[in-house]
């Protein structure tokens, strides 16, 4: 017969935010279709990490030379597949599996440091800013990071800053202080609405088809990846 199947590490993917869609994967193909990694990459395919979660190969998936690093996180699957398995939701959880044991491309530590201190994942200078009017764009909002710090910090540990919290309106990135409306701001109301709901990924995107009856798989047309 063929592989095992390592049972315990599909259970620790059930147990990772989005992680246990993976059981319901058929091997359709229909994610590798439009997915764009998969074209420009040959080792790169969806479809195939979906199968290795289902043989729980651990080594293949976890670690900084995976290929799940290779997803755009461009969500085509997800609209794909007649399954709801959400492909790309297993892949981030695969991803934050990796980084919670701290094997994670080093690029991809840069981007998480300078989200996590700057609120962007690149460098905004002011001279973005002045592009960005020439092309009649609004600035770009400056970030909390303290408020940002706080939601990423340890819960037992972390608090919310008094100056930084759910009431302060962001402001275009070096902007004075002025008037609440205008480009780039966001109403105090607003934002205090938007922090009230939970996000479409927080709560798992579409209604949990798991839990509360799962959506109809369609028929589909097969790939031939
Ligand atoms: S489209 Fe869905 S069911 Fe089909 S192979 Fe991809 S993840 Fe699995
Ligand atoms: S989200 Fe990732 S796996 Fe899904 S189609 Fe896009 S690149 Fe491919």
């Amino acid at each position: 017969m063929g592989s095992k199947i390592a049972f315990t590490f599909r259970e620790q993917l059930d147990g990772t935010i989005g992680g246990d869609h993976h059981n319901y994967c058929l091997q359709c193909g229909a994610c590798v279709a439009g997915c764009p990694a998969a074209r420009y990459s040959e080792d790169f395919n969806p479809r195939t990490i979906l199968l290795k979660t289902l043989l729980g190969q651990e080594e293949e998936l976890i670690g900084a030379d995976s290929v799940i690093w290779l997803c755009t996180n461009c969500y085509t699957c997800y609209e794909r597949c007649p399954q709801d398995v959400r492909p790309i939701e297993v892949i981030i959880a695969l991803k934050n599996m990796a980084a919670e044991r701290g094997v994670l491309p080093d690029e991809v530590n840069k981007f998480a440091e300078m989200i996590s201190s700057r609120g962007h994942s690149a460098v905004l200078s002011e001279s973005v800013n002045r592009r960005r009017e020439k092309l009649g764009l609004d600035p770009i909002p400056r970030v909390p990071v303290e408020e940002l710090t706080a939601i990423l910090a340890d819960p037992e540990e972390g608090e919310v800053p008094s100056g930084g919290g759910a009431g302060e309106v962001l402001e275009p990135l070096g902007s004075k202080a002025g008037s609440q409306e205008g480009p780039g701001k966001v109403r105090p109301e607003k934002r205090a609405g938007v922090e009230k709901k939970p996000s479409k990924k927080a709560s798992g995107g579409k209604a949990s088809a798991k839990k509360v009856g799962r959506k109809k798989p369609r028929t589909t047309k097969r790939s031939n990846r």
